[in-house]
């Protein structure tokens, strides 16, 4: 049953520290660039950074849109810097990261949404890092069937796309997104590019229905898509959505073999998942 206060014994976790955290992290730091990792402290940091992943966010951290669940500023983001991409991929490239995972916020002022600026950071990669895999976290792109073109030709290992919540909860969580838009970008990808799997991904904890999650994970299965991450969302400060209920570790095995059952290849589900927990490792499937 879900407990409305506190958080609950198995959500307590020390953050990282310690010599080899603060090496990664002065690394980042001197590239001037962000990470989804530092930026939302992510619990997980210690974990993905010895597995040799992080995630970056590109484009900037002033977003133009202003979903409640999230800690990344609303407003104004100031131009594009082109040596960005140059100066993701040396980060990695110093980081040793094997599996890079690019995000970005949202760029409705952008003609392309950033498209082409994913593709640049891919192709930069690509070309200092050895065998490196790429899993983009992309925007929606207002739709754009063009941009999504450009970012699957730049060759990416994943393409993911979160949903995030349930239809129900779209105004209030994410109010100018759009939950049949963000399917149908999902449904594209296969078409495009078959070769290259989607993945997708919700929080749980927003106050969906048990039916409700069924229902979108079955409309997430539809399109095609092969992955997905289902986490507990965590309420970053005073000002964003109340948590409504702390999902038991048991009922995510119980959501994880449903997914499973639903005909998904590879379900990460968890307190602690995020879009990118384990990422790189559940691409290779270990
Ligand atoms: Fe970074 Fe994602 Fe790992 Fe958190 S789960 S540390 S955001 S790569
Ligand atoms: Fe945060 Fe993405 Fe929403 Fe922007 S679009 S506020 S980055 S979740």
């Amino acid at each position: 049953h879900p407990i409305r206060t506190g958080k609950p014994p198995w959500l307590r976790r020390k953050l990282p520290s310690g010599p080899d955290y603060e090496k990664i992290r002065s690394m980042i730091d001197k590239g001037q660039l962000h990470t989804v990792c530092q930026e939302a402290n992510c619990p997980n940091q210690f974990e993905c950074f010895s597995a040799h992943t992080a995630t970056f966010l590109i484009m900037g951290a002033t977003c133009t849109r202003n979903c409640r669940f999230c800690n990344i500023d609303g407003g104004r983001p100031g131009p594009l810097d082109p040596d960005e991409p140059r100066r993701v991929a040396g980060a990695a490239a110093r980081m040793e990261l094997r599996y890079v995972v690019v995000t970005s916020v949202t760029r409705d002022d952008l003609d392309d949404g950033g498209a082409s600026h994913f593709a640049a950071t891919i192709a930069a990669l690509q070309e200092q890092i050895e065998g490196v895999q790429i899993e983009v976290l992309i925007p929606d792109f207002q739709g754009s069937r063009n941009a999504l073109e450009t970012v699957l030709a730049a060759r990416p290992e994943v393409l993911n796309h979160n949903m995030e919540t349930v239809r129900r909860l779209y105004d209030t969580v994410r109010p100018q997104a759009d939950y049949d838009r963000s399917l149908e970008l999902l449904a594209r990808v296969p078409r495009i590019a078959p070769h290259i799997p989607a993945k997708s991904g919700i929080m749980l904890g927003l106050g969906e229905t048990e039916a409700e999650v069924r229902q979108v994970i079955r409309d997430v299965r539809r399109t095609g898509c092969r992955m997905l991450t289902i986490g507990q969302y965590l309420q970053p400060t005073a000002e964003h959505l109340p948590v409504v209920a702390f999902i038991p570790p048991e009922d995510f095995d119980r959501w994880r073999q449903f997914a499973l059952a639903e005909g998904f290849a590879k379900v990460a589900a968890g307190p602690f998942v995020r879009s990118s927990y384990h990422a790189g490792s559940m691409f290779r499937g270990e």
